[in-house]
């Protein structure tokens, strides 16, 4: 039963590494360490050493299995380097697996395909053929996750909202929580364009796949036809000599849905999931909401550990202790072991979907950490750095990328061949081009979703995006190029892979100002009485204004003044008068930061 094939691949760490290094080794960038870390309440700037333990927190969260180098004795942390703050001892021991209490955990699954193929209709047949089985009531009620029992009595945990958008979702923050995928194919009606979305987005995420062939008591079902174009996307079924899995079913008559979770099972085997049940639970947030009468009510999955009743959780910048878990029978329990779904009462805050909990000595050290993520999270450290086709050499040559991950749009299937063809050609020694995804039509927010899992970059050609794709790609600092010329394209990347785009900038930071009087000289005209507090205020320096963390303008100093005389420069320590280019509603205690964009090649 412990075949190890599908094994998370292993990676040696020694007893202390430096933030940066680990993102190296683990092929992302220091932000996502640094991200990673905080999610487990590990303050770390990017030269700073973390322990084994720490390490290995990180490389699992990313899909490692991390060993520790051998060596005589650990060594210590440098002394030179600020130490780790406590709370960090507190995360360290949750993740890393104790070999000895690891137990088989059920695998967690997601279902997805194309809309009209009977996704919905089958989570409904798996949760009454499999989960009432004899009680009364049965679900009562949705929580975004149920488990359902398969013939031999082992349990499957399933996500409740099917469709590539969640599963998506879920992986751009970060969070892997599916094992295995289903994917629904309609037997009379075939692989459809999402059908291939769906197939491109599990692929990239590296989940094994099961097909579900539903509607086959449909009277112009078609299982051959189906199975020939799941050959034309590269899925061999297992009766034509290759590895998928493929399982006839009718959702509707809930027919061969114990032949799916025994498959399900079997495919699952191969990845040998384990958790440790005995230590503290940790895992995601699978939904959130704030009710009415219950306040927050969260819906976790528990990955490794056991949640309890009255455990202090934390996740992101919310906290509370569970007051109540309810599973998806509606049942109270006092504990929800690894891959058990639970509704939780108790946070003080809504979390978002996607993120980590993890579980503290106590409610005020939840509280404190929250509260310093909050922190953190205003002075910008969370923000995660966009990967454009001229930045992507920089990531690569810093060993952050290994994979030039490209999703290709294009306006007929005539273009899209050859281009897929041409651009994994440029493939070079040290860098892959790797088309994750290639469809015909405009860029979509599920196109969006893929390359910002992927950290890839958007080749639209001939084709615009879809309204709500730009507003996503903003948000997810994913880069949208558009071209109308197919030798454009293969040229910028050739370029790019070949690190001779144009020369990239960065922003360097120069001062941080504080906003301490706001004096009106004219209707539309404010200027801010100033206090530099790092740096120095330069006049003509871009700028932006911040309010409580978030950036409310962009534009230059536009005057400085020093008591009265127009300045060139105001140093540190000092006050000063500042206008902002096309800026005059200042408020107390609104930040100007400074910076400039130096050529990094
Ligand atoms: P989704 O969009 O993939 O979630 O699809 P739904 O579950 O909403 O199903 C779409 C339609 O197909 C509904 O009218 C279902 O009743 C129907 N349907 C689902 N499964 C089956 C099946 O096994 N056989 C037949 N004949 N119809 C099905």
């Amino acid at each position: 039963m412990t075949n190890n094939t599908q094994a998370a691949p292993a990676i040696t760490l020694p007893p202390a590494i430096v933030v940066a290094e680990l993102a190296t080794l683990l092929g992302v960038t220091p932000i996502d360490v640094i991200k990673e870390l905080m999610k487990n309440g590990v303050m770390a700037t990017i030269n700073q050493v973390v322990d084994f333990d720490t390490a290995a927190v990180v490389a699992t969260d990313l899909g490692f299995s991390p060993e520790e180098q051998t060596v005589a004795v650990a060594a210590p942390l440098d002394e030179g380097e600020e130490a780790v703050p406590d709370t960090s001892r507190l995360s360290m021991r949750i993740i890393v697996e104790d070999e000895v209490g690891a137990v088989t955990r059920p695998p967690v699954v997601t279902v997805l395909g194309h809309v009209d193929h009977g996704k919905t209709t089958l989570l409904d047949a798996i949760r009454h053929a499999n989960v009432v089985s004899g009680e009364a009531g049965g679900i009562t009620q949705h929580i975004g996750a149920y488990q359902a029992t398969a013939p031999d009595g082992r349990l499957v945990t399933f996500i409740d909202t099917p469709g590539h958008e969640a599963f998506s979702q879920m992986r751009a923050r970060g969070a892997r929580i599916t094992d295995v995928a289903i994917v629904v194919v309609a037997a009379d009606d075939g692989v459809m364009q999402q059908t291939r979305e769906a197939i491109d987005h599990v692929r990239a995420a590296g989940v094994p796949m099961v097909v579900a062939l539903n509607k086959i008591d449909a009277s112009n079902a078609n299982p051959e036809r189906a199975k020939q174009q799941l050959m034309e996307v590269g899925l061999v079924p297992e009766e034509y000599g290759g590895d998928i899995i493929v399982v006839p079913t009718s959702a509707i008559k809930a027919e061969g849905i114990d032949e799916l979770l025994e498959n399900v099972l079997i495919v699952a085997e191969l990845q040998d999931l384990k958790a440790n049940p005995d230590q503290d639970a940790q895992g995601i947030i699978i939904e959130a909401k704030t009710d009415r009468h219950r306040g927050v009510v969260a819906t976790v999955l528990v990955q490794t550990g056991t949640l309890k009743q009255g455990d202090a959780i934390l996740s992101g910048t919310a906290y509370g202790r569970v007051k109540a878990m309810t599973n998806a029978r509606g049942e109270r329990l006092k504990t929800a072991g690894p891959s058990t779904p639970v509704e939780v009462l108790g946070l003080n805050d809504v979390p978002s979907a996607g993120d980590r909990f993890v579980v503290r000595a106590d409610e005020k050290t939840a509280a404190t950490e929250a509260t310093s993520r909050q922190r953190a999270i205003d002075a910008g450290v969370e923000e995660g750095g966009k990967v454009t086709l001229e930045t992507l050499f920089g990531e690569i040559h810093k060993g952050n990328v290994t994979d030039f991950n490209l999703v290709l749009k294009a306006d007929v299937q005539g273009s899209i061949d050859p281009l897929v063809r041409t651009l994994e050609d440029l493939t070079v020694d040290e860098v892959r081009v790797k088309v994750v995804h290639a469809s015909v039509g405009s860029v979509t927010e599920s196109d969006v979703q893929l390359a910002a899992a992927a950290r890839g970059v958007i080749i639209a050609f001939n084709t615009g995006s879809e309204q709500g794709a730009h507003r996503l790609a903003d948000q997810e600092k994913v880069e949208i190029r558009e071209y109308r010329i197919i030798y454009e394209i293969v040229e910028d990347v050739e370029k790019a892979v070949k690190g001779l785009l144009d020369p990239i900038y960065e922003e360097r930071p120069d001062a941080r100002i504080e906003v301490r009087q706001v004096f009106r000289v004219a209707r539309r005209n404010a200027i801010a009485g100033c206090y530099v507090r790092d740096g120095s205020a330069v006049r003509g320096a871009r700028c932006r204004v911040m309010r409580k963390g978030a950036v409310i303008h962009e534009g230059q100093i536009e005057s400085l003044k020093r008591i009265d005389e127009d300045a060139r420069e105001v140093a540190a320590g000092l006050e000063c008068g500042i206008q902002v280019t096309n800026f005059d509603s200042f408020e107390e205690g609104d930040e100007i930061a400074t910076y400039h964009m130096e050529q990094v090649r």
